[in-house]
Order: structure tokens, then C-alpha cells, then sequence
């Protein structure tokens, strides 16, 4: 539901819980689930080869379960949790952006995308968004919900189907130059860490080790966060070594305020410590997002003030010019200036940091895909 300019909203709506899924589970809580279904506790590891190793969520398929219990693990534990409403592809189908529709007819949005190196996934937390950025299509809708860990994990299983089978333009698994998904950001609608518990499910189905999880490497994670603080603590106690980005967007707080509401209650300077105390817990960079909105924050002044915010962090950081949302009322035109807000180069330029032309669907921040059916 649209919000009051500047209004928050951190509790989700209560609303009707998606079905229980294979990857809301933990491997202990799978076997569990098995046993519950009269089955014996060794089939929950053949279901997760078969869901997280094989990318198979089609019985006929799963050849090492007997065909009589096949249809009801599926049943029970491999439900559609969604369903394709659209793919629209563009930049010569290396970028497919897929509308998807939740089993209660909400709609959330993630975007493939593929370099000459890697692809990489955006991928929505949240159903909508609570943290009500004035510039973000997203959070003018207001928070629907929050996703299950189930429905985060089907996004990425979902892509890297449509790369085994190289529907998304690139060559089928086993053939040569097939690709395989490597990086996931949390960038899509919601905020991330607003979702703190089923995210932190998420990553760990992600990362771990088949047939508990995908395997993927926690480094080619990126978490972005407008800035809760006290979820960013509890992320850097986690011990994990994905990467966090932090969507700044200002570097003081009267714009802040403004831009980023959540300003309100952490300012600059506790999102900055808390960002800094990740890059020293984790060992990995930090990625400061900044869109440039022309006359609003591309002042020289604040990209002074940006340059010594970030200019002596313990893990370096790399602040990126991001577009505002295209369909606002704002230009995301480059500034001039010094550290990171420095008119998009198409390389690196400066140790520590850079800029980056973003492609369609490659928001430099957080929550910039607004579903809409
Ligand atoms: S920019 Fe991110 S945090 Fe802000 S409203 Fe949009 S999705 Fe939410």
C-alpha cells in the first residue's frame, strides 16, 4: 500500500504464507520433512540432489526415487511457488528481465544479465518495499511482503535453468562456451536486510555445499542495504564473506533525510561505521552506491564531502554513480568532482574506486525493479 512521504515500514503486512518448499529447510529440517511423509530420511538428500545439483523439479525425471514416491515428495516439498508472467530481453539478449507472479498473484521482478566473464543475477527480497526512497518506484508502492527463502531461492534456480538450457543466449550446458551463473546481487524490489532471516537462509541454500545447497561462492554475493544498522551489525556477526553495499545516495544528513528516509533513524555517520565494521569482519570491500540525480546531489561540495567519508575506510571502498529510476521524475546525469562521483568512466579509474555504466536492469543500488503486470 502506497505510504506518507518519508513514512517507514519495517513489519511486512501479515498475509497467507507461501507453501512449505524443499529451500525453506534446513538438510536436518529436510530429512525431518521426508520422514514426516513416511519416507525414508536418505530420500531428502536425493530430492536436494536432484533440486540443487541438477536443477530438476520434474519427477519423471528423478530416476533414483522410486515412481511411487515421487509425485508426493513433489507435492509436498517442491510446490510452484511461481510462475512467468513475462521475459522481455534486451542489449542483444545478454539482459532478461523476468516478471514473475507469487502464488498469491503478487508480482516481483529479477534480472539476468551476461558479460564476456560472468553472469550475474538481480534478485528481489521483498514483495515491494518499506523504506519508501522518494526516487525508487518500488518504494512508492509500499511493502506487500516479504519473500519466503523459498521464493528468493526459486529466482536463482529459475535462471540457472534458463542458462543450462541456454535459453538465456548463451551456448546449453555441455556445449562449448556454455556459462554458468556466478554472481547474485540483492538488488532487486525490497530491502534486503528488512528480511534479515529468510536472506540469510537464502544465502546459506546458495553457498552451500551440494546437495545441502547450490555451492555457489559466498564472494560473488552482494547484499545491499540502504543502511539498517542494527542488521548490518548482525550481518557482519554472521561471519560471512559476501559483499555488502551500501545504497548512500548522500553524503550528509539533511539530503539524506530526504532521499533516503531511513536516514532518519541511522544517520550517515552510523551507517558508515557499521559498513566500515563489515569490511573489517569480513575482509571484503565495500561497495558504496550513489545515484547522481542532477542538481539534487551532484554538487561539488558533497562530492567533497562523499571523497572524505569514504577516503580512510579499513577495507577501501568503491563508490558507484547508479541511475535513478527511469521513470521518475529525475535525470541520473554524471557530476563532477572527486572520489567516486566523477562523470561514468568505462574502466576503473583510481584505486579503490570506480564508476560504472549501468545497463538496463543493472542498478547501481537497491529496489530499482518495479513490477507492474
Ligand atoms: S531504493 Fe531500495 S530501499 Fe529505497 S525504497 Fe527502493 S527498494 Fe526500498
Amino acid at each position: 500500500m502506497p505510504t506518507k512521504p518519508g513514512e517507514l515500514t519495517f513489519v511486512a503486512p501479515r498475509g497467507a504464507k507461501p507453501p512449505r518448499h524443499l529451500a525453506d529447510l534446513s538438510a536436518d529440517e529436510r530429512r525431518e520433512a521426508v520422514a514426516a511423509l513416511g519416507e525414508k530420511p536418505f530420500r531428502a538428500d536425493q530430492l536436494s540432489r536432484q533440486y540443487f545439483s541438477r536443477l530438476s523439479d520434474r519427477p519423471q525425471e528423478w530416476s533414483d526415487i522410486p515412481a511411487a514416491a515421487r509425485e508426493r515428495l513433489a507435492g509436498e516439498l517442491l510446490p510452484e511457488l511461481m510462475s512467468v508472467v513475462r521475459n522481455v530481453s534486451c542489449d542483444g539478449d545478454s539482459t532478461r528481465k523476468t516478471l514473475w507472479k507469487l502464488f498469491d498473484g503478487v508480482l516481483v521482478e529479477s534480472v539476468l544479465m551476461r558479460y564476456p566473464d560472468r553472469v550475474t543475477m538481480c534478485i528481489s527480497s521483498q514483495a515491494g518495499c518499506g523504506m519508501n526512497c522518494p526516487f525508487c518506484a518500488t518504494g512508492q508502492a509500499g511493502l506487500t511482503r516479504n519473500l519466503s527463502t523459498a521464493e528468493i531461492v526459486e529466482q536463482i534456480a529459475a535462471g540457472m535453468r534458463a542458462i543450462k538450457a541456454g535459453e538465456f543466449g548463451g551456448a546449453a550446458e555441455g556445449e562449448e562456451g556454455a556459462v554458468r551463473l556466478s554472481n547474485i546481487v540483492f538488488m532487486g524490489m525490497g530491502e534486503p536486510l528488512a528480511n534479515y532471516k529468510r536472506v540469510i537462509a537464502a544465502i546459506r541454500r546458495l553457498t552451500d555445499p551440494a546437495p545441502s545447497g547450490f555451492g555457489l561462492s559466498q564472494r560473488g554475493i552482494t547484499v545491499s542495504t540502504v543502511g539498517l544498522v542494527p542488521a548490518m551489525e548482525r550481518l557482519a556477526a554472521e561471519e560471512l564473506s559476501v559483499r555488502l553495499a551500501v545504497s548512500l545516495h548522500a553524503p550528509d544528513d539533511e539530503l539524506r533525510d530526504t532521499l533516503v528516509p531511513v536516514n532518519t533513524r541511522w544517520r550517515v555517520a552510523e551507517v558508515l561505521d557499521a559498513a566500515w565494521n563489515y569490511a573489517e569482519r569480513s575482509g571484503r570491500r565495500i561497495s558504496i552506491e550513489y545515484a547522481l540525480i542532477k542538481d539534487i546531489n551532484d554538487q561539488a561540495w558533497r562530492a567533497d564531502l562523499l571523497g572524505a567519508d569514504v577516503e580512510e575506510p579499513p577495507g577501501a571502498c568503491e563508490p558507484d554513480p547508479a541511475e535513478p529510476d527511469a521513470g521518475l521524475q529525475v535525470d541520473g546525469v554524471p557530476a563532477r568532482g572527486r572520489a567516486g562521483v566523477r562523470p561514468a568512466a568505462p574502466e576503473p579509474r583510481g584505486a579503490g574506486h570506480r564508476a560504472r555504466h549501468p545497463r538496463p536492469g543493472d542498478r547501481g543500488a537497491c529496489g530499482q525493479l518495479a513490477a507492474a503486470g
